[in-house]
């Protein structure tokens, strides 16, 4: 299995207002940490990247070999498990924050996928997003009922989707046939490239032109 940490934390780190996916509420002592290999890693609780050197590790019960670590984030106190292949529990979320979606059932399920990619759910994350394009599109005035492809048509169709994009659209309206009638298991690529389309388009029809309202209603300078 693949690490799941992705290399989000550096456009948060860019963007300071945004606020993170998992911010823990408490911060902890934990006791009797020990020594250990420094690591680098990426925190799956507040997205920061960081190297650590403090938590405790785990032997392999046959030959006592030390092959597993528990690390502790010092910047919000999250511990983080990296077994022996190096794979990261919790993982990172995938993708970037969107701002400013006005309906809480789009946001909830966007973070919802995001969080599925980054804990490799990639099957549920893909569900989500097809959902996630059915809202939207519905928000948008399509007809409630229709199926996923003529929910993509019709974001295609009314232009909130770019032409250049239609080799996307192809692509994403073909995959959302292959799972439409069964459950189809599907790896990371297909996950991560719908959740960043999904990304996209939430980008420019709720956060980019909130954006610009936002400034254009600040009040002018004499
Ligand atoms: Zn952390």
């Amino acid at each position: 299995m693949q690490p799941t940490a992705r290399p989000i934390a550096g456009a948060l780190r860019l963007m300071p207002h945004v606020s993170q996916t998992k911010i823990c509420m408490h911060r902890y002592t934990w006791q009797n940490q020990q020594d250990l290999p420094s690591r680098g890693y990426t925190c799956g609780y507040c997205n920061r990247p960081l190297a650590s050197a403090r938590g405790w590790h785990g032997v392999l019960e046959h030959n006592n070999a030390i092959r597993a670590f528990v690390f502790v984030c010092h910047h919000c106190t999250g511990p983080t498990f990296i077994d022996h292949d190096g794979s990261q529990w919790p993982g990172v979320v995938f993708g970037n924050v969107v701002n400013d979606i006005p309906e809480k059932t789009v946001a909830d399920l966007y973070e919802e996928a995001r969080k599925a990619t980054g804990a490799g759910a990639y099957t549920a994350a893909v569900l989500c997003c097809r959902k996630l394009l059915m809202h939207i599109a519905v928000a948008k005035g399509a007809e409630a009922g229709e199926s996923f492809a003529a929910y993509v048509d019709y974001l295609s169709a009314n232009h909130y989707i770019s032409p250049d994009a239609k080799d996307w659209v192809d692509h994403i309206r073909n995959k959302g046939n292959e799972a439409n009638h069964e459950i189809v298991i599907v790896g990371a690529a297909d996950a991560e490239e719908l959740l960043s389309f999904s990304e996209m388009l939430l980008k420019t029809i709720f956060e980019f032109p909130a954006a610009i309202r936002k400034r254009l209603a600040e009040p002018k300078g004499p």
